[in-house]
């Protein structure tokens, strides 16, 4: 029997759908989920750094991970399966965002955006940095800003196994298929083709595959600004310690927090250097050359790092404006986008998977409004753009 719902791609996003799909009261139909690697090896979610905050721009990202702290504040509540609560981990230990002079301006601009949102951050001057970070070099710095509550990070496996393992209890069906195209008759999808040569139909479609839907969109002759783009993460050690270490965001754009008795970190490859790429190849040049000095000047404890493991991950990044792209195409009525996350995808999991249940369900959004995400601003060229892309 074909479903009511086809999901495609059963990650963090497609396994959150699922799960707010399944338990919405409003919803009976059935729901099946495509998921061409259900071992998830490749997939952005696996690969991620699993970090919340709410230090944004733009107020539907910061809404969004509020909603994502409440959620895994809360997670035995709601994806407990059998009296199991699952454990993700979760360690509030905040984002610390650093600014040199010509980089205030801006922090400060979005301290007001987040204070107005009610994110629980604070701006420190240097002497206030050197007294809470006394490991940290401060002489270049202008200011920083501090999430003292509702920030940190997690187990990201352990929170997509949790929506899987939830969504399945409530009878949702997971499939190991490959969607090779959406097949579409004018303003509807008909059928997704799927990779044994057999093809499925529903009623609604969710474009959950990551970096994988531009293709699916393009399939449907549809154009998706999303690309595949490679970003490293090392998990080094450090004789180094760096009591009450939060996730610091250096001004050069390179990131390390606290990881398992050592410290994650990686920064972006500059602009001129980050073509669409869909290989796992770990940029070791990138840390040599770029990563490591950066982080030896900040903190000059990291001078004798050692790389104990590495791995390479892909962002799908929205090319107009590095945020999600929601909801249904104004062209086509029963095919739902989630993608172009652009690095802040999975903190983003809870509140996107009830805003797609929502559209199922409801037709529109009920809880947070987030059409400002649609494809409005896509189509008609104006970037709802987010300045703090990590
Ligand atoms: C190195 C790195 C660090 C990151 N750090 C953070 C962070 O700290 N905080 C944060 O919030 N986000 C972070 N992100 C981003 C975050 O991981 C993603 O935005 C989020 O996991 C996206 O989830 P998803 O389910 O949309 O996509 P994915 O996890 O990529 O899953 C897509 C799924 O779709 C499947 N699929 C694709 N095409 C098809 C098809 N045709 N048929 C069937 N199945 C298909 C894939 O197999 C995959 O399982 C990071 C990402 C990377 C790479």
């Amino acid at each position: 029997m074909n479903p009511d719902v086809i999901i495609i791609g059963g990650a963090a996003v497609g396994s959150a759908a699922a799960y707010f799909l399944a338990s919405s009261p409003g919803f009976e139909g059935r729901v099946m989920v495509l998921e061409q690697d259900l071992g998830y090896e490749f997939c952005a979610t696996a690969r991620s750094a699993a970090s919340i905050r709410h230090q944004f721009s733009t107020p539907g990202n910061i809404a969004m991970s509020q909603f994502g702290t409440g959620f895994l504040r809360r997670l035995p509540e709601h994806l407990s399966v059998d009296g199991e609560a699952p454990d993700v981990g979760f360690h509030e230990g905040g984002y610390l965002f650093l600014a040199t002079a010509a980089g205030e301006a801006v922090l400060r601009e979005n301290h007001t955006t987040q204070r107005q949102m009610g994110a629980d951050v604070v701006l420190l001057g240097t002497a206030e940095l050197a007294r809470r970070f006394p490991w940290l070099h401060t002489a270049d710095l202008a200011g920083g800003s501090l999430g003292l509550s509702g920030e940190g990070w997690f187990d990201a496996w352990a929170l997509m196994q949790a929506f899987r393992r939830k969504a399945r209890s409530l009878g949702v069906t997971y499939r190991q298929a490959r969607v090779t195209a959406l097949r579409r008759q004018g303003r509807r999808i008909a059928a997704v083709g799927l990779d044994d040569g057999s093809s499925l139909s529903a009623g609604t479609v969710i474009n959950a595959a990551g970096t994988g839907a531009a293709a699916l969109a393009r399939s449907a002759g549809l154009f998706l600004p999303v690309q595949s783009r490679k970003r490293c993460v090392f998990h080094v050690t450090s004789p180094a310690s760096l009591p009450g270490c939060p996730l610091v965001i250096d001004p050069s754009g390179a990131y390390f927090r606290p990881e398992g008795g050592g410290f994650i970190c990686g920064i972006a490859p500059a602009a001129s250097d980050d073509p669409e790429c869909h290989d796992f190849e770990v940029a070791h040049a990138l840390f040599d050359e770029v990563l490591w000095p950066l982080l030896a000047a900040r903190v000059p404890g990291f001078e004798a790092l050692r790389v104990q493991r590495s791995w390479a991950g892909h962002y799908d990044v929205n090319t107009l404006d590095a945020n999600v792209i929601l909801g249904a195409h104004p062209e086509v009525d029963n095919l739902l986008f989630a993608n172009g996350f652009s690095g802040h995808g999975l903190q983003q999991s809870p509140a996107v998977g009830r805003a797609l249940a929502e559209l199922v369900t409801h037709g529109r959004y009920l809880t947070l409004d987030l059409a400002a995400f649609g494809w409005d601003r896509v189509l008609g060229g104006r970037p709802l753009v987010e300045r703090n892309v990590v």
